[in-house]
């Protein structure tokens, strides 16, 4: 099946949360849920940083989903089409039958952001998936490293719950200012540092390498999971691979977002020089 015509649940707004200053969490449910969890990839939804494609029209063209992408590339320029925008399933409730989504709320550009932080209870969305890859191993003699921004705290958040009680590692986590902390339930081995990027005028995923570039460097066996803004993953790439000397298969590292770049943009990108994160 082509990447344009992906089944598409709808899920529908039962609640949301304001987290803290840049986050809102998205509690999505609906008759979508027992079908999208009974088609997902069992390893995809055991995995801690399963993701979704959303589909997002733009507001004011009266599109409703699901979106027939055939017919609507036949009939409107790419600019009026639904974009897709990925994001982590922050956690799935078979009780409540929803899935949870936390979005940086990062201004008025964009479409998934300020979505998010219009959402109200009834408003319906279209997403596809799940995809996801990165599960913190239960080996006890791994030491686990975690790197993120905001972008990757629900992934981050998620890893941390489910790593076994005796894990150890550390977690640097980038986030605008102190009112974007989560209290996050994560083992006492585990070193959860915060970095406020606002107080320092800093671009974003500065402050995180920073952070990573003064680690001293993990004991062996590593298992890195970083991801984040495009600049900073790419430095971070070069710090574990040319430095710390780690092989690739012990890194989950990828770009979740790039400075400037809307996100239709910056997946093709990952085709040219510019979005290569591993040569
Ligand atoms: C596998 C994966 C999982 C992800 N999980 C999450 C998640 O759980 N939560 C989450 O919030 N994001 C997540 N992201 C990142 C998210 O997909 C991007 O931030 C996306 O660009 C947001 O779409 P948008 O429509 O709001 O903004 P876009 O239209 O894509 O971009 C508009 C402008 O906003 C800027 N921008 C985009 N994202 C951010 C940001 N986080 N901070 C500051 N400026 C930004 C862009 O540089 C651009 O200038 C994930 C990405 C991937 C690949």
């Amino acid at each position: 099946m082509s990447s344009k015509n992906r089944p598409q649940s709808v899920f529908v707004v039962e609640r949301t949360e304001r987290l803290s200053p840049h986050m809102v969490r998205v509690h999505l449910g609906g008759p979508a849920f027992d079908d999208f969890v009974a088609g997902a990839d069992p390893a995809s939804l055991a995995a801690t940083d399963t993701y979704v494609k959303l589909l997002l029209a733009k507001p004011g063209l009266g599109l409703e989903p699901p979106y027939d992408l055939e017919a609507l590339r036949e009939t409107l320029p790419k600019q009026d089409r639904p974009a897709r925008r990925t994001y982590t399933v922050r956690a799935v409730d078979h009780v409540a039958r929803t899935i949870a989504i936390d979005f940086v709320v990062h201004g008025d550009d964009g479409l998934a952001g300020p979505w998010a932080a219009a959402a109200q209870p009834g408003d319906r969305l279209a997403l596809s998936g799940p995809g996801g890859g990165y599960a913190p191993s239960d080996d006890p003699d791994v030491t686990h490293v975690l790197l993120g921004d905001d972008s990757a705290l629900p992934a981050i958040g998620a890893a941390l719950e489910a790593m076994h009680a005796s894990a150890t590692g550390v977690a640097l986590v980038e986030v605008a200012g102190p009112g974007d902390e989560q209290d996050l339930r994560r083992p006492a081995g585990v070193d959860l540092r915060w970095l406020h990027r606002d107080a320092t005028g800093a671009e974003p995923g500065t402050l995180l390498l920073a952070a990573a570039q003064a680690l001293p460097r993990a004991s062996s066996p590593v298992q890195v999971f970083a991801h984040g803004e495009r600049a900073a993953m790419k430095a971070i790439r070069r710090l574990l691979q040319d430095e710390w000397q780690l092989e690739k298969r012990d890194l989950s590292l990828s770009a979740y977002w790039a400075l400037g770049r809307a996100e239709d943009r910056f997946q093709e990108e990952k085709r040219e020089p510019i979005g290569v994160i591993f040569a």
